[in-house]
């Protein structure tokens, strides 16, 4: 992936999230200097098998696995400080070194106790399916200028300050929902004060340390949360997240140019999966989908719910290509397909009549969408070790190329395991 002419990478969902972004990470970053999470908080859960071990990130870019990557948390993160350290003292029970790797931008803002509260009361955002960990609580305080800042950590009256204004507004909010529980001031203070001496050394000014880091030649990835059609202004609106998970985020949330990206690879299961409440034009009936859920393990690394299943829409992924800007594909989880007859690519949909093959920002044609499908040959033999393309079942191959054709963009890898190893790099 890095060369001479690539440096910055970004890492990007095509779908709704959980791609398998966390294992093209930690693919990727063997040979990157740095790995930068650019949006979403601890609610995004990137499963990582390293082949002897595994393990389960949530906020930590997946490049910690390996001990010559330096990791950062980008100012478009909102900063849960409490598991962040959870999650680093497992890492290092687990015998990763994270002493000197990890920094954190002093723009994140940070996701409290509030948060939190607010998020599991809140029936709007049960019903679209949050993970209820205060993450679009503590974006809605950002963009309403009342969110608290890593930064502000370094000035205790007014943090306090800030920490007052935000709590009379939860608690506004709770009296609004008409529950009787309430946020506290004392015990968020208490909680960031026990927490600031672990945060404020690995706190660092991100986006002018990854601008130097590029400058002098390092290969620099970004890493992405969610997928892009959960994007807050591109996804399945209202049913996103808070955050703008697409490749011009990655910019944003970074604090770097966008002109310093130089490739957008665009993750991409071989069939469809969604979390949550929302829009899934090729949602396989409750038996079928059953089976795939099945035999893909399609249940959430954060929450364990279990995920809605499809065949691959190439409606959605072409689109996520023209927002993104993707360079390349990597198609994973080829292998969940392995026993399948018949497999079905969706190349548009039928709405009143009309065949829609570009994808409608109408939740109402969305509901109505009749997905159009084509029926490909099964390989119906184990892709598993597979390690070229050459090793592919030609059924396989046509059904790759075939993505490659309608999503109009090239297929740069192949992944057909949980495994490190299992993967193959497409020339
Ligand atoms: P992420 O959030 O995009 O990183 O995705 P998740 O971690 O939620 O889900 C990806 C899951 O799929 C993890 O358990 C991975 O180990 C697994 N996975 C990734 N690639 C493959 C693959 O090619 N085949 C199979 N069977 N599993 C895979």
């Amino acid at each position: 992936m890095f060369d001479s002419k690539t440096r910055t990478v970004v890492i990007v969902g095509a779908q709704w999230g959980d791609e398998g972004k966390g294992k093209l990470v930690d693919v990727i970053a063997e040979r990157a200097d740095w790995v930068v999470r650019y949006q979403g908080g601890a609610n995004a859960g990137h499963t990582v098998h390293t082949g002897e071990r595994s393990f389960v990130l949530h906020q930590i870019p997946s490049g910690i696995l390996h001990s010559g990557v330096r990791c950062a948390i980008g100012n478009g993160v909102v900063l849960d400080p409490d598991t962040l350290f959870k999650e680093i003292d497992e890492l290092i029970a687990d015998g990763v070194d994270v002493q000197g790797r990890l920094y954190v931008s002093d723009r994140a803002h940070l996701v409290l106790p509030y948060h939190k509260l607010v998020d599991s009361l809140s029936s709007a955002s049960k019903e679209i399916g949050t993970t209820g960990r205060g993450i679009g609580p503590a974006y809605e305080d950002k963009i309403a200028r009342r969110g608290v800042r890593v930064l502000d950590l370094r000035h205790p009256e007014r943090l306090r300050s800030l920490i007052e204004k935000a709590v009379k507004h939860a608690n506004a909010v709770l009296t609004a929902f008409g529950v009787d529980q309430r946020a506290d001031v004392d015990s968020t203070i208490a909680l960031l004060e026990r927490l600031a001496p672990r945060i404020l050394p690995i706190t660092d000014d991100v986006g002018l340390v990854i601008h130097r880091a590029i400058t002098s030649g390092a290969s620099v990835l970004l890493e992405g949360a969610q997928g892009s059609l959960l994007d807050v202004d591109h996804g399945t609106y209202p049913y996103v997240t808070s955050s703008s998970t697409t490749s011009g985020g990655a910019a944003i949330g970074v604090g770097i140019a966008p002109t310093a990206i130089n490739e957008v690879l665009g993750i991409v299961k071989a069939y469809t999966t969604r979390v949550g409440n929302g829009p899934l034009p090729t949602e396989l009936p409750e038996a079928e989908g059953e089976r795939m859920r099945k035999l893909g393990n399609e249940f959430g690394a954060t929450t364990g719910r279990p995920r809605r299943c499809g065949w691959f829409d190439a409606v959605v992924v072409r689109y996520a290509a023209r927002v993104n800007g993707l360079t390349g594909l990597a198609v994973t989880k080829l292998d969940v397909l392995d026993s399948y007859e018949k497999i079905a690519l969706c190349t548009g949909y039928k709405v009143d009549g009309e065949i829609y093959t570009e994808f409608p920002g109408d939740p109402v044609a969305l509901d109505d969408a009749e997905p159009q499908y084509e029926w490909m040959e099964g390989w119906r033999t184990s892709t598993a070790d597979a390690r070229s393309w050459n090793d592919l079942p030609s059924a396989a191959q046509k059904y790759l190329e075939r993505i490659r054709e309608l999503v109009e963009t090239r297929i740069a890898y192949v992944s057909v395991g949980t495994r490190r190893d299992q993967i193959l790099s497409v020339g």
